[in-house]
């Protein structure tokens, strides 16, 4: 039998609340007796500041560095507000994404129909809605030198941030965007700004040639500016299935995507590194888009649905398990068809608790499997 290593890092407010209900999930398909998936915890976060003085160990590096895949629940919270800059909770994701070259970040917006009426769109225009924005994660102006705040002689400020790509990092995820594509309906759209910005020049020339000279010719690619395309995901979503961008335009056009489809409670996201050269296998973290809802952490209200959604992506595109994937995703779109809602989706009345929606979701595996 198959045996999958995961690390699961729950972090701090809610992250432990999800994190124990994508446990029951995955223990669920462990069950089901072809694959057994080994999970392993540890601390991230505050709650490895608490513990070690820092927000990810050493050892936990070590650990992720050597697991299939990792599963992270969400970290911060005011607690940690006072700690010095390199150790606030964020910094242990930020080094787990640098560190394991996590260079691809994949936020699906997918519409479930129950929730349709939910979207600040209009029910046609979201209706069946199921697109994927890839967005470059490790490069470009976030981390881009210089950057830095210079005090000028006649004492004004001046802020420079550097927005820079080389080809090997645009062609990469150029490849994962086509690969990514094959699998659904086969388009991607390249976002950049091309008429202002000399990275995005080299950005449209480099997916184009890696799109006519890397076999991709199954693929359909269109390039729109990553305004017109922020205008073109609130007109008709529809449109797009892969959307390619760097990771300044991902942060907001998946922002945009994402809010698309009703609560945060309810994105899940994939971060990929390149294949191992021995295995084929990818370095890959699986997390909610969600942060650590300080707001109602403990109270047992946290939808846990974008964290079990991430289990699915990690199904998906680490474990080469699509059938599996496919039939969590259909649990989750009937236990939310039966009515059931935490209160984040929920319209008024009494929404139901985390465990209550991880119950629905086995039940609807139940069904599925028999
Ligand atoms: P947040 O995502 O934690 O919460 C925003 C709002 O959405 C809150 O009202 C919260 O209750 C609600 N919400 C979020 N997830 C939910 C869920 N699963 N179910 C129901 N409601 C949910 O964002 P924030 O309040 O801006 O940040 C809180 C803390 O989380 C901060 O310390 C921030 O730095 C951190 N954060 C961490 C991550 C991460 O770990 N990846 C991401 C974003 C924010």
């Amino acid at each position: 039998m198959a045996s999958h290593s995961l690390l699961l890092l729950p972090g701090d407010g809610i992250g432990p609340e999800v994190s124990d209900a994508a446990e029951r999930i995955v223990d669920w398909f462990t069950r089901q007796g072809s694959v057994a998936f080994e999970i392993e915890r540890d601390l991230i976060g505050g709650a490895a500041y608490d513990a070690h003085g820092q927000s990810i160990a050493e050892s936990t590096m070590g650990l992720a560095t050597s697991a299939d895949a990792i599963l992270f629940g969400a970290v911060g919270g005011p607690k940690w507000d006072g700690v010095p800059y390199d150790q606030r909770p964020e910094a242990g994701l930020l080094r787990l994404r640098k560190d394991l070259d996590l260079f691809a970040n994949l936020r699906p917006a997918i519409c479930y129909p129950a929730l349709a009426g939910a979207s600040s769109l209009k029910q046609e225009a979201i209706e069946g809605l199921d697109i994927l924005i890839l967005r470059e994660l490790t490069g470009g102006v976030y981390f881009g030198e210089p950057k830095e705040i210079v005090t000028l002689e006649n004492g004004d400020k001046r802020a420079v941030d550097t927005q820079v790509y080389t080809t090997p990092e645009i062609a990469r995820l150029a490849r994962v965007g086509f690969e990514l594509a094959r699998t659904r309906s086969g388009k991607v759209t390249s976002m950049e700004k091309r008429n202002v910005m000399r990275s995005g020049v080299l950005w449209n020339e480099v997916v184009t040639k890696v799109h006519a000279e890397e076999g991709y010719g199954d693929v359909t690619l269109e390039h729109m500016l990553a305004d017109a395309g922020g205008m073109q995901l609130v007109r008709w979503p529809k449109q797009f299935d892969v959307i390619v961008t760097d990771n300044l335009f991902g942060d907001m056009l998946s922002d945009v995507a994402a809010m698309l489809t009703g609560s945060l409670g309810m994105l899940p996201s994939a971060s990929l590194g390149a294949p191992d050269e021995a295995s084929g296998m990818r370095k890959a973290m699986y997390e909610p888009v969600h942060g650590s809802a300080p707001d109602i952490a403990g109270t047992g209200a946290a939808n846990p649905l974008a964290m079990i959604a991430s289990f699915g992506m990690c199904l998906r595109y680490s474990f080469d398990m699509g059938q599996e994937a496919d039939m969590l995703d259909a649990a989750m779109a009937n236990a939310l068809a039966t009515g059931v809602r935490t209160a984040d989706i929920a319209d008024g009345g009494n929404a139901a608790g985390t465990g209550d929606m991880v119950d629905a979701v086995i039940a609807e595996l139940e069904k599925l499997a028999a």
